[in-house]
């Protein structure tokens, strides 16, 4: 097959590579959208992911959806040529966390792109078929692979105990940004503020019926004026300063929600500023139980995946893919590889 390996950071080369075997309880998928996630980035440009570096080549992606190409030992409730997207977070099922219902917490996972696991920007991935949820003819490879990013913003809404008509505010209109939003109106949020610099990354949100202005700062503005801040906020951007911007933006007793991750990995803020209000500081980690739910959400149209903007690359122009996604140019939120 041919695969998309990072071979150092910020060098990647599409070569020929034998498929992947599914091993007992796993299908080999043939994948046909896989979306390029800030951690992806993070990943190449930096060569480790949390500090941990890869042994060797590492094929990234998590983002994906695709056809089931074969069934591997012991594999029931699929056939091969059905459609399906994945929850890449591959947990062991039986810690203490897994016990819990706290999947994404799994001291045992196994996340594809995670080094040395192979991610999904190739022709085929072997994945646990457990991972799996068919989706709806309705449903594109597209948003298949944007089940992902969605599922984030479900979990960081479900995390912040967003209650019907509470106004929000939003750092970052990526495609995490977005799927927040997404979620916040979905559950009856009130006025939903979004802080995003790129002029390219503005319009979207307009068009979902956030106000949007450039920074937390012209937020902020908005909120004294009147002295009426939002209950919940969501950090989305993963920008230097976001996670101390986010804090003065919510009212008193409020909770930040901290879902990109902050860069650099050491912040500095003010104690003072969560200390006064009493804040909660609510950090998220990628998703927990939201697979079969996006996708419910995608094929009703509760969510606009679809419409979301991206821009399509084949396998063999991964290397270009990787370059937009890190220009950020344009109103694309998502870069997507399609083998
Ligand atoms: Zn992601
Ligand atoms: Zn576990």
């Amino acid at each position: 097959m041919r695969a998309a390996f990072m071979f150092a950071p910020d060098e990647m080369r599409v070569i020929e590579t034998d498929a992947p075997t599914p091993g007992p309880g796993q299908v080999l998928l043939a994948v046909r959208a896989v979306a390029i996630c800030a951690s992806d980035i993070h990943i190449f440009h930096d060569g480790h992911s949390s500090g941990v570096y890869p042994s060797g080549p590492l094929i990234l992606g998590h983002e994906f959806s695709g056809d089931v190409a074969q069934l591997g030992p012991e594999v029931s409730g699929f056939a091969v040529g059905d459609r399906v997207a994945c929850e890449p977070s591959w947990h062991c099922g039986h810690c203490d966390m897994c016990r819990q219902g706290l999947t994404n917490l799994c001291r045992n996972v196994i996340f594809p792109s995670f080094p040395d696991t192979n991610g999904a920007m190739a022709e085929y991935i072997a994945v646990p078929a457990s991972s799996l949820c068919k989706l709806p003819d309705n449903v594109s490879y597209k948003a298949g692979a944007l089940v992902e990013p969605l599922g984030v913003g479900l979990h960081a809404v479900r995390l912040s105990g967003l209650a019907e008509g509470d106004d929000v505010a939003i750092l970052g209109a990526g495609a995490i940004g977005v799927a927040v939003l997404d979620m916040c109106k979905l559950f009856g949020a009130g006025t939903i503020y979004v802080a995003e610099p790129l002029p390219g990354r503005q319009t979207f949100p307009a068009e979902l019926g956030a106000e949007v202005r450039n920074s937390a700062a012209e937020l902020q503005e908005i909120f004294e004026a009147d002295n009426s801040q939002p209950r919940v906020a969501f950090e989305a951007s993963g920008g230097p300063t976001a996670f101390a911007e986010t804090m003065p933006l919510v009212r008193p007793a409020g909770t930040a929600v901290i879902v990109g991750i902050p860069e650099p990995n050491e912040q500095v803020f003010s104690a003072r500023v969560p200390r006064r209000k009493e804040l909660i500081v609510q950090f998220c980690r990628r998703s927990r139980n939201t697979l079969e739910d996006c996708v419910a959400m995608v094929a009703e149209g509760k969510v606009h995946a679809e419409e979301y903007p991206v821009r399509e690359f084949p396998l063999e122009e991964a290397p270009q893919a990787m370059q937009a996604a890190m220009d950020k140019a344009g109103d694309m939120i998502r870069a997507i590889v399609t083998p």
